[in-house]
């Protein structure tokens, strides 16, 4: 039985981690097999005060050392189901149990939901061009997707790729000026506006996308190596709906305490129900997690 049950182990999880040790609580944190959550697949986080511009597994590892220094124990190991009435998660290799627990699952990229986008995942697809835009070098690749994430993925892909067609459903992005800005004036980025990706194209390996061009209501197909997907982010609450009232998001309603309708169990970071979902709003989730954790504990 621990004092916490910590369920994610990114940027909001390490820092429960750590204050949760610090507060002299048994600890332990289910990272869920990926280092870091979200900001293991980061290139570059530059927005993180006091760290300079770092990689963000770099910066990942380092939340994640400090909070085993201060006495957190780590488990790579992924909840496959949580009971929060009885604060406990199951991983394929048993129950943990905690007085409290704080779920802090973080979210995972939006999916299109169009054929080959699940089958030929890790065969041209991907949702991460700072791991995997390598494999695309002198290659021509598509980005899906209009927000920032699309923009930034196609400035680190034009850097690498032969050209880059950025493939939205609109006809402009919504993505930071600065990256817009910048997009716009690199020589191999083709834009196609108004067209919405159908179908991932391929057997073995991807041969192309083919996209509605909403305009003419044309299907048109435009051969590449590689599909980087940017749609956006889901809240990872799957593990808990049914279990605590969801906004229509799938967020979980909290307010800045953390706290959830069920005593003892806290919300921390990309689950919660807020208006800025940053790394820096992440950790700092994390920290008031668990000193209210603490605080439930001492009463
Ligand atoms: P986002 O802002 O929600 O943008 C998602 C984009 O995907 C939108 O353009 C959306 O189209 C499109 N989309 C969603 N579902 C789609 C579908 N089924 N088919 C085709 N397109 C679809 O998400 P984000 O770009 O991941 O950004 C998330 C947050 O991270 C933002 O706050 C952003 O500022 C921040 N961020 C910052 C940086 C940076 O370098 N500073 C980098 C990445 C992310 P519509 O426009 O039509 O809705």
């Amino acid at each position: 039985m621990y004092d916490v049950v910590i369920v994610g182990g990114g940027p909001a999880g390490c820092a429960a981690g750590l204050y949760a040790a610090r507060a002299g609580l048994r600890t332990l944190v289910l990272t869920g097999g990926e280092p870091g959550g979200q900001l293991g697949i980061a290139e570059t986080v530059e927005n993180y005060p006091g760290t300079g511009a770092l990689s963000g597994p770099e910066l990942a590892a380092d939340m994640r050392q400090d909070a085993e220094k201060a006495g957190a124990e780590f488990r790579d190991e992924r909840a496959a189901e949580v009971c929060l009435r009885e604060r406990r998660a199951e991983t394929g290799r048993g129950a943990c149990r905690g007085r409290t627990l704080i779920f802090a699952a973080g979210a995972a990229p939006r999916r299109l939901g169009i054929p080959g986008e699940e089958s030929l995942r890790g065969r041209g697809v991907s949702w991460c061009a700072a791991c995997d835009g390598a494999f695309f070098k002198g290659k021509d690749v598509v980005v899906v997707g209009g927000g920032s994430s699309a923009a930034a993925e196609a400035l680190t892909l034009s850097r690498l790729c032969r050209r880059v067609y950025l493939v939205h459903r609109r006809d402009s992005l919504r993505a930071e000026r600065r990256l817009t800005e910048e997009l716009e004036r690199t020589e191999n980025v083709t834009f196609l506006w108004n067209a919405q990706a159908e179908a991932i194209l391929g057997t073995e390996m991807v041969t192309g996308l083919a996209y509605r061009e909403l305009s003419s209501d044309q299907r048109r197909e435009l051969p590449c190596a590689g599909v980087f997907i940017a749609a956006g982010r889901e809240p990872s609450t799957e593990l808990v709906r049914g279990q605590l009232e969801l906004d229509a998001g799938g967020y979980i309603p909290a307010d800045e305490t953390t706290r959830t309708a069920i005593p003892g169990v806290f919300a921390a970071g990309d689950v919660r129900a807020k208006a800025v979902r940053q790394v820096v709003t992440a950790v700092a989730d994390g920290a008031v997690a668990a000193l209210m954790a603490a605080k439930y504990l001492e009463a």
